[in-house]
């Protein structure tokens, strides 16, 4: 069992975190905050306020807070702030606003149904952190923000369809739902008898782990569905001893914890990074599920580490890391009936 092999660590009281809310009000989304925060000047960045028109800035102070002062290339930085790479010309043929093709796939408001057995929600229209690279950069959330009583049309379809024995809460992040509202969505979940499985994809729990607070942790404990919450972090360095102790209190309340990164350019695309970062991440009580090609969305092609690259390095990965400690290497093919894994 994880838990017993793992001793205590002293950690920030939980209870004594500023109320989560509080913190996601604090989001910094002016970059010359960030960078005087960090000691740096944009014009050595290659900062770009067209990228920050096209997709806006978002990040926690807890996040900066792990960011190392003075340094431009600073992998955490890399992964928020707006570049002028984004504008890149070549994007255009290759890298798509809608990578995945998910709005094909759209059942109801708010509702994706691309899987056999699971279907996902976009429970909130936006995150606490904005990574430049993500998938869902250019999704129409303003056309996937139903009110709740047009969230019974995707309950009525859950309902309908005994094949759906999970459902997933993404987003944005489903985090930053106040804990009234994502009750309320947990319980409507409840009642649908079929469904056994509740997962929960947010980045909360590394960039805000205040949000995994006693109350979120004892509703899940209290559920009658297994609870997963899937994190996401990427580098070793996004892993501080608040987020390791978050991740714990949510472990010992019974939910299974996994991590999925992506592979990025110039910020994890390294064998040492992912060996660090499994290695933190089973400390706290996560397991290493997906490593994931990059998305080939707009914006983003400066972060692509080609497939026989991402292989060498998976390789190197597998010879310093027990198999339980390997994410699996998955890229998503729209259309496909599943992630499909390369290795
Ligand atoms: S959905 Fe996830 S990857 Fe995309 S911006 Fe939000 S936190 Fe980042």
């Amino acid at each position: 069992m994880i838990h017993r092999t793992i001793p205590a660590v002293q950690g920030p009281d939980l209870s004594l975190q500023s109320c989560w809310q509080e913190q996601l009000r604090s989001v910094i989304t002016c970059p010359q905050h960030l960078l005087q925060i960090l000691g740096l000047n944009a014009t050595d960045l290659g900062y770009s306020e067209e990228a920050l028109g096209a997709f806006a800035l978002r990040v926690t102070p807890a996040f900066v807070a792990r960011m190392e002062h003075g340094n431009p290339r600073d992998p955490l930085l890399m992964q928020v702030l707006p570049h002028q790479n984004e504008m890149r010309q070549q994007d255009s043929a290759q890298w798509q606003m809608d990578p995945l093709a998910e709005s094909h796939y759209r059942a109801a408001e708010g509702l994706i149904h691309k899987y056999r057995g699971r279907v996902l929600l976009i429970a909130a229209p936006q995150c606490a952190i904005n990574c430049r690279y993500c998938f869902r950069r250019h999704f129409p959330y303003e056309e996937n923000a139903p009110s709740r009583k047009e969230w019974q049309q995707s309950f009525n379809y859950i309902r309908e369809d005994s094949s759906i024995e999970e459902v997933i809460l993404s987003g944005g992040d489903p985090l930053v739902l106040s804990d009234r509202q994502l009750e309320w969505l947990i319980e409507e979940i409840e009642n649908i008898e079929h469904v056994k499985r509740l997962r929960i994809h947010s980045r909360l729990p590394i960039v805000l782990p205040a949000r995994l607070s006693e109350r979120f942790n004892r509703r899940l404990s209290m559920s009658r569905l297994q609870s997963i919450l899937v994190i996401h972090a990427n580098h070793p360095n996004e892993i501080d001893e608040e987020v390791c102790c978050a991740l714990r209190a949510s472990r010992d309340a019974g939910i299974t914890l996994l991590n999925q990164s992506v592979l990025l350019r110039g910020i994890n695309d390294n064998c040492d990074i992912f060996t660090m970062l499994s290695n933190k991440l089973f400390e706290c009580g996560v397991l290493p599920y997906y490593l994931h090609l990059l998305d080939k969305v707009k914006g983003a092609s400066h972060f692509q580490v080609e497939k026989s690259e991402a292989l060498t390095l998976y390789n190197k990965l597998r010879a310093q890391l027990p198999g339980y400690l390997v994410p699996q290497l998955v890229e998503e093919i729209p259309g496909a009936d599943s992630k499909t894994v390369i290795a």
